[in-house]
């Protein structure tokens, strides 16, 4: 039965005017967990209980950094209100106009916490008149944003903080089905030496259990155990909790959504605007990063006309390479080693593994496979008649349908309009013999490098430079 759940609070705003010391403040004064102490959270998003509030709000921690706005955009889709934290000494900066952005376009009830009240430097008028300027015109204007001065240093208005959100809750009461089909966001998640995949959810719908099965487009795992925001075991996890769950199979994309059902269609538009699992004329990438911040980066910033089949956190292991020759992608890995036995697989698994420490350089890989340079000059062209092995080297048996291809020409591999390699031709040969040119109407036998996964019938466009 749908019932009331504790409302779901994200705080936005600009690099250091105070989300992290207001989330500290709130935490602090959390009557709930000081009866517990000196436990070490490792969820940084909580739910606070007062003595005067009779539900408990959960308060979302989301990351700070510009290059994750995506995630806070995310984040503010979690959440049932905002509080957008404006420091009353430095006023509205490009981050706070972002949060902005971010809270119209979710329509989310949202207030305005004038922060740093306490310092002598404090305007907390200029950053009211400066709102204005964005269309937001708090209540004292006349306006229906209500505002408040804070200070997360001394406490001053914190209270009146808790009151505005509990008005804003009455007004639109949050609501879910503590025993119904069961939907998590995913806030954090990261790969652990020791206990595995962890991730960091939010329940917006039924309950998250031990022994549960967990989905997304697959099932990723069953709940081993689940940690709240005071660092404690539980059992049962109802709406509108964060807690850390072990027992996945896979670390999660933060932002993406576990549920106990198979999910069909992600409501994510990352994932969908990437059609997964299209048919093989697309190009296909497994994604893997060091961490869940640049995956999120990258997997934002990258086309959509792109695949991606699938993308976590953490090495490049052996599951990723087989997934890959079965899907026909490329693996593409940010800030990774790459080990010496997984090179190894990819080789004889004839697939394409690359690591990047640049995410421009890895976007940059990606967009010349999609838009091949056009400045370039095509010197000939050959089709694959055959696909053959010597000495476990593969070899492209062609027909040279234009000009000539020459040793060490640089050459794309094309497939139905869609680039689906590049490289350079490492050696040529004709019968036994190496070739330093293929000439028009030749045919003979190329070996690429690094290893494109060619297939009969694709056609080599040999190029300059
Ligand atoms: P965030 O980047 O938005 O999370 O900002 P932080 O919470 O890290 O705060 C940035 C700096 O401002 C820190 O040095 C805080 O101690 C200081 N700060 C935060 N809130 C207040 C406040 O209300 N008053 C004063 N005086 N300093 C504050």
């Amino acid at each position: 039965m749908t019932a009331n759940r504790p409302p779901i609070v994200v705080i936005l705003g600009h690099v250091d005017h105070g989300k992290t010391s207001l989330l500290d403040y709130l935490r602090k004064s959390n009557v709930a967990s000081r009866e517990i102490g000196g436990i070490t959270q490792s969820i940084r998003s909580f739910q606070l209980t007062t003595t005067n509030n009779s539900q408990p709000i959960t308060f979302v921690d989301t990351p700070g950094h510009e290059a994750f706005s995506q995630m806070r955009q995310r984040g503010s889709k979690v959440a049932d209100i905002a509080v957008l934290v404006i420091a009353a000494d430095d006023g509205i900066k490009p981050q706070t106009k972002q949060s902005l952005e971010f809270i119209k376009s979710s329509n989310l009830p949202f207030i305005v916490a004038i922060n740093k009240a306490d310092l002598p430097t404090a305007d907390p008028d200029r950053v009211k008149t400066q709102l204005m300027e964005y269309g937001v015109i708090v209540e004292d204007l006349g306006g229906n944003v209500p505002s408040v001065k804070i200070s997360a240093k001394t406490g001053l208005g914190i209270p009146d903080l808790l009151e505005l959100i509990g008005l804003l809750t009455e007004l639109a009461p949050a609501t879910a089905d503590p025993e119904g089909g069961l939907e998590t966001v995913v806030l954090e998640s990261r790969l652990d030496p020791k206990k595995g995949p962890l991730a960091i959810v939010i329940v917006k719908n039924g309950s998250l259990k031990i022994g549960q099965e967990l989905f997304q487009a697959q099932n990723i795992g069953k709940v081993r155990a689940i940690i709240n925001s005071d660092g404690l075991s539980v059992t049962n996890a109802p709406p509108s909790t964060p807690v850390e769950v072990l027992g996945l199979s896979i670390v999660p994309e933060v932002g993406s959504i576990i549920s106990d059902n198979p999910i069909i269609s992600m409501p994510n538009s990352k994932q969908t605007s990437h059609e997964l699992n299209k048919p093989d004329s697309q190009l296909n990438f497994i994604i893997k990063a060091d961490v869940a911040g640049s995956l999120e980066a990258i997997l934002s910033h990258l086309s959509p006309k792109v695949n991606i089949i699938t993308s976590g956190t953490g090495d490049i292991i052996d599951n990723d390479i087989l997934m890959a020759r079965t899907s026909n992608s490329q693996v593409l890995g940010f800030n990774l080693k790459i080990s010496s036995s997984i090179a190894k697989l990819a080789e004889t698994e004839k697939v394409t593994v690359k690591s990047f420490s640049i995410i421009y350089e890895l976007f940059q890989y990606v967009d010349e496979l999609l838009h091949p340079k056009v400045t370039e000059q095509v010197i000939g062209k050959a089709k694959v008649l055959a696909d053959f092995k010597i000495n476990a080297q593969r070899i492209a048996g062609c027909h040279c349908t234009e000009g000539y291809l020459d040793k060490n020409s640089r050459v794309r591999i094309v497939r139905q309009d869609q680039v689906v390699g590049q490289g350079r031709i490492k050696s040529l040969q004709q019968g036994k013999a190496p070739l330093e040119k293929a000439k028009l109407g030749s045919e003979f036998g190329a070996v690429f490098s690094p290893f494109i996964d060619f297939r009969v019938g694709d056609d080599i466009i040999a190029t300059t430079g």
